[in-house]
């Protein structure tokens, strides 16, 4: 049976009323599973009222009240991990270990925000002056938004909506439109973990609904996770209407190998890292620079037959390594960059355009593919591409290499495989990427530290999670006190303490 989704306002999912909507597929088999409502400003305008309405009382609440909400809502998501993994990969299409792998990230944050009484703690200063003490205030925003991409349904909400709610703020969602069911169950089971009515809701739909979040006069925060045109449309116009933004955008990661790297080792890192997830990942590796043309050489010799064998099918089959892509149009999408790849030269060594899924035709299936020579100059370089294909740059020299990561535009990830320490450390502190892995390919920070790229790969101040979570989720009040001298009289008299 298709499937309806609706939106979840005031604690209970309702029906679209707008009229528009969008397919959702099942990447596995090509067919339309169902539909997403797509709201209206109205729509998103009713779910930040819920929001604002229950928010000042949910702020009042002890820490600790909302605190053990958040251990509740942990537990929950731990009882419903199948489910959700289930929901994940019948819409996004990844396989059900790597959904699981990703929900279990998200659950990192519920974890972290199990924290919260210690993290938001304050700060205080005791005789700043003669007399005079302070102490520093977190304080929640309101009602906090967050936009969020196709490519992590749970684990990039989860990245937002535990900090922001534990906080003290009210949140509202919206989801990508490709894989909406994941996000619709969290924040029903926010509700049941005890998350008031209103305060976490989820409104579904496209540029309309996320122009209502961005002009929206209650909303004081946004969220945003994408790509880059997308996550800087966002970040200049939710400012201009005067709101903190943080908007992560799009990503090209690299990885050099140089020659005393452990080469079997870099091999298996390069395979997991470019086509895991079909590459559509923020932080999959998608360029791979060998130092040297021995160590080139070398790299494609032991990485192209893993490629060529990848164990590729629906994401529910127990052994499978890679999925299908999101949607049909995402795919023509990638296969157009591979043909553009040898166009502009490169050299295709691995094809895999042509895949077809046996028993799947109609799914959305496209194999790993692996280009070698490619250039600085070339768009395949240059854009990202989000799918499995790996481009090899080779570069003569470490130095060669730190100058195209740090022309490039991204800035999300980067990776170094090497044995020798000093040449890591300087690596690390050279390139202008938001978080370095040291033969470690995708080095995505744990939830107690936070997650952010530079350059064009995040717009605004603040990464997300860990304690830069908790600083935009919040604002700082400094209070300065001074108290009246005690009376004078034996009975006001207390020891002078040391
Ligand atoms: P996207 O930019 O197309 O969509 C992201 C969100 O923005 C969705 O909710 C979508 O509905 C909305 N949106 C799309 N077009 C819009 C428009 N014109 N105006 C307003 N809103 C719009 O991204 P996607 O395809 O869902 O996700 C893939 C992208 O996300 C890749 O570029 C990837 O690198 C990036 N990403 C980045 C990170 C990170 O941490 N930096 C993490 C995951 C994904």
């Amino acid at each position: 049976m298709s499937k309806e989704i609706g939106h979840f306002i005031d604690g209970r999912r309702v029906p679209g009323e707008s009229g528009r909507s969008g397919p959702i597929y099942n990447p596995a088999t090509g067919e339309e599973t169902g539909r997403v409502a797509f709201a209206s400003a109205a729509e998103v305008d009713r779910a930040v009222q819920a929001a604002k309405r229950v928010q000042p009382e949910w702020a009042q609440l002890p820490i600790i009240r909302r605190t053990r909400i958040m251990f509740r809502y942990k537990e929950l998501i731990e009882r419903h991990m199948d489910e959700l993994a289930r929901l994940i990969t019948e819409e996004h299409g990844k396989t059900l270990e790597d959904s699981k792998g990703s929900l279990i990230r998200g659950l990192e944050v519920v974890e972290f925000a199990c924290g919260a009484p210690h993290l938001l703690k304050g700060e205080y200063s005791l005789n700043v002056g003669t007399g005079v003490d302070l102490i520093s205030q977190r304080y929640p925003l309101g009602v906090c938004a967050g936009i969020t991409p196709f490519n992590f349904p749970a684990m990039i909400p989860l990245w937002m909506a535990p900090l922001a709610l534990v906080t003290g703020n009210g949140f509202v969602l919206k989801p990508s439109e490709k894989d909406p069911s994941c996000p619709m169950r969290l924040a029903e089971l926010a509700l049941e973990a005890g998350v008031p009515e209103g305060l976490f809701n989820v409104v579904n739909g496209d540029k309309e609904a996320v122009d209502a979040l961005l002009s929206h006069p209650d909303v004081a925060a946004i969220s945003f996770v994408g790509s880059t045109p997308v996550a800087e449309y966002v970040w200049r116009t939710g400012t201009a209407h005067n709101k903190r933004v943080q908007a992560l955008g799009g990503a090209k990661n690299h990885m050099v190998i140089m020659p005393d790297a452990d080469l079997d080792q870099a091999v298996d890192a390069l395979y997991g890292a470019a086509y895991g997830s079909a590459g559509e990942r923020c932080m999959a590796v998608s360029v791979a620079v060998p130092i040297g043309e021995e160590v080139a050489d070398r790299l494609i010799e032991k990485l192209a037959p893993r490629v060529r064998q990848i164990r590729i099918g629906p994401g529910t089959e127990p052994g499978v390594e890679m999925g299908p892509l999101v949607t049909r149009e995402h795919l023509e999408r990638v296969r157009r960059y591979i043909d553009l790849g040898v166009e502009e030269g490169a050299e295709l060594v691995v094809d895999g355009r042509d895949f077809r899924m046996q028993g799947y035709e109609k799914g959305f299936f496209i194999g790993g593919s692996l280009f070698d020579r490619v250039t600085p100059e070339m768009r395949i370089y240059r854009e990202e591409i989000f799918g499995p294909v790996l481009s090899v740059v080779r570069m003569p020299s470490l130095e060669k290499a730190v100058e195209i990561i740090n022309q490039h535009e991204y800035g999300n990830g980067v990776a170094i495989f090497t044995r020798d320490g000093g040449v890591a450390r300087e690596f690390a502190q050279a390139v202008k990427i938001g978080m370095v892995g040291i033969n470690v390919p995708i080095p995505v920070p744990v939830a107690y530290h936070s997650f952010g790229g530079w350059k064009r790969s995040l717009f605004g101040d603040h990464h997300t999670h860990g304690l830069e979570g908790i600083r935009f989720y919040t604002r700082l009040k400094a209070i300065t006190s001074r108290w009246p001298d005690r009376p004078q009289g034996p009975e006001w008299t207390i020891p002078t303490l040391g």
